[in-house]
């Protein structure tokens, strides 16, 4: 770390953040009151927690006072899902649809395994793009291959804990041999092309509880305000056993842990619903007794009505990932009726890979734009507001940590974001909310503070060496491209079989590219 950095977090640090006033910025509380509605407020912060709010609150000697001319403070933006792993492969692919996507980027043959020092690099890249950007919480579903390891794991949470980021962070798991994980594969490979992915070696879900037991003893709740928990990530439900399915619903019940899956990505995996699960994923979750408000779905694309009812009686999240759905073609969550259905929405960048960005603000960009030209109807579009609402209270909640971030409320968690009004985006300065949505790029960003205590000054991380990481990244680029190549190699014996259940299962379906709800034409059975 540089001595500019250390004089700048020096005496910042202790007790979980300074104490800090704000004096009268403008505000989007995201709270009961005002919505997103901006107003001016200050907010004294003491203890990592906003203490005070309110128009005549002063300064009290030893606050450090930070002026709130032409300054908006939001909530700290919560990015919902995605994936470390991806931090190495962003920008290496366009133009494949996910069963395709996921042979180069997650190859299954032939992937050396990671050195924990690589996946700390990996994941202090994540955690420092984000920051800059306003994200104050990630929630990163992390795989590794060939196996997560308990240092891999170690490594992750090191680099959220250094970088003062808050994080969910998961063993993400499979323990179904890959091929079974789609619905035609096997009619497309040749017998020696199934038995070199056969020939790979699955955890089992004994073995992944006992990972996960020892991964909650180790890490869960450690960092100051108890920032970085584990939580659990069955990959998907054509991914997992019941039985691991039900253990992971039990542990996350007993410590109250984030349960983080991800369903209906691609119309792929709706025809496999249809045909191997008895026409639904989720009454199939509902069987198992594992739908509950610590269950997110990452995507939920071709999710049915009968579907959404059900998430929304048990309290259920979504995770939308807008960017990543389009990149990789797979159609488009229903926001309107996942929105009037009550299930609580969040939004996540999904992997760089598929993205290709840490920085929700685009999400957030996307999310409110593209949904308006699913519908001829005004009323169904998004707005700024409710796209807001998304990205900060509606991913604390799908965190489970709605009682902690997601809103500036006196006795929540000072995570925020500071933005200077006196930019481009701001001016001439008219109604902020729509201006941060779509004008801002996170050229704004001066501050941003999680759990009280500074993280980014002038746009800049305050503990990590920005420089440093990207020099460190850049010395080990050579040997991950031959890492990646290496692996993607010995992957192309799967893609002409792969392409050919694609197209298969593409061919069942009539509608639209997006989901069957905004389909004119019904969903065809198989
Ligand atoms: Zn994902
Ligand atoms: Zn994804």
């Amino acid at each position: 770390m540089t001595e500019r950095n250390l004089h700048r977090s020096d005496g910042r640090l202790a007790g979980g953040g300074g104490a800090f006033f704000i004096d009268s910025p403008t505000v989007i509380a995201v709270d009961k009151q005002h919505g997103t509605t901006p107003f001016t407020t200050s907010l004294r912060i003491a203890g990592g927690q906003i203490a005070e709010m309110g128009t005549d609150l002063r300064p009290l000697p030893g606050e450090t006072v930070i002026s709130g001319k032409n300054r908006l403070v939001t909530p700290g933006q919560v990015n919902a899902h995605t994936h470390n792993w991806e931090a190495f492969w962003r920008g290496t692919q366009d133009n494949l649809p996910l069963e395709l996507w996921m042979l180069m980027c997650y190859p299954l043959l032939g992937t050396e395994p990671l050195a924990p020092e690589m996946v700390r690099l990996r994941a202090l890249l994540l955690a420092t793009e984000s920051l800059k950007s306003g994200v104050t919480t990630v929630v990163d579903d992390a795989y590794e291959l060939p196996t997560q390891r308990l240092d891999h794991l170690a490594a992750e949470f090191a680099a959220y804990s250094q970088a003062g980021i808050r994080a969910n962070v998961s063993g993400q798991i499979s323990d179904i041999p890959f091929l079974d994980t789609m619905p035609f594969a096997r009619d497309y490979l040749a017998p020696e092309v199934q038995r070199l992915a056969d020939d790979c070696s699955v955890l089992s879900s004994s073995d992944y509880l006992r990972f996960a037991q020892e991964a909650i003893a180790s890490f869960d709740g450690s960092g100051e305000d108890e920032r970085l928990r584990f939580m659990l990530g069955p990959s998907a439900p054509q991914r997992c056993t019941a039985e691991l399915l039900i253990g992971c619903g039990e542990l996350a019940a007993e410590h109250d842990l984030e349960f983080h899956t991800h369903v209906l990505e691609t119309r792929t995996q709706r025809v496999h619903a249809d045909r191997d699960f008895n026409g639904s994923f989720i009454e199939w979750f509902e069987q198992l007794g594992i739908l509950s408000p610590r269950l997110t779905l990452a995507h939920g694309v071709w999710l049915r009505p009968a579907e959404l009812e059900l998430l929304s009686e048990n309290g259920c999240s979504i995770a939308h990932n807008p960017l990543s759905n389009m990149k990789l073609g797979s159609g488009l969550l229903p926001w309107s009726q996942v929105r009037r259905s009550g299930i609580n929405l969040a939004l996540g960048t999904d992997g760089v890979c598929s993205s290709d960005t840490h920085r929700l603000s685009e999400v957030m960009k996307s999310a409110a734009l593209v949904h308006k030209i699913t519908s001829d109807d005004p009323e169904e579009w998004p707005t700024a507001g409710e796209v807001i609402e998304a990205a900060t209270l509606g991913g604390a909640r799908s965190a489970r940590l709605g009682h902690k971030v997601g809103s500036l409320e006196p006795g929540k968690s000072a995570d925020l974001v500071i933005y200077d009004l006196d930019t481009l985006a701001f001016c001439p300065r008219q109604d902020v909310s729509k201006q941060l949505i779509y004008s801002e790029n996170g050229s704004s960003i001066r501050q941003v503070m999680v759990a009280g205590r500074m993280v980014v000054e002038d746009g800049e991380t305050v503990l990590v060496d920005e420089a440093e990481l990207r020099r460190d990244i850049a010395e080990i680029t050579p040997w991950l491209h031959r890492w990646q190549a290496e692996a993607q190699r010995a992957n192309e014996v799967f893609l002409e079989g792969f392409w050919k259940q694609y197209r298969h299962a593409v061919r069942r379906w009539s509608g639209s590219m997006c989901s069957p709800w905004h389909s004119p034409h019904e969903w065809r059975r198989p």
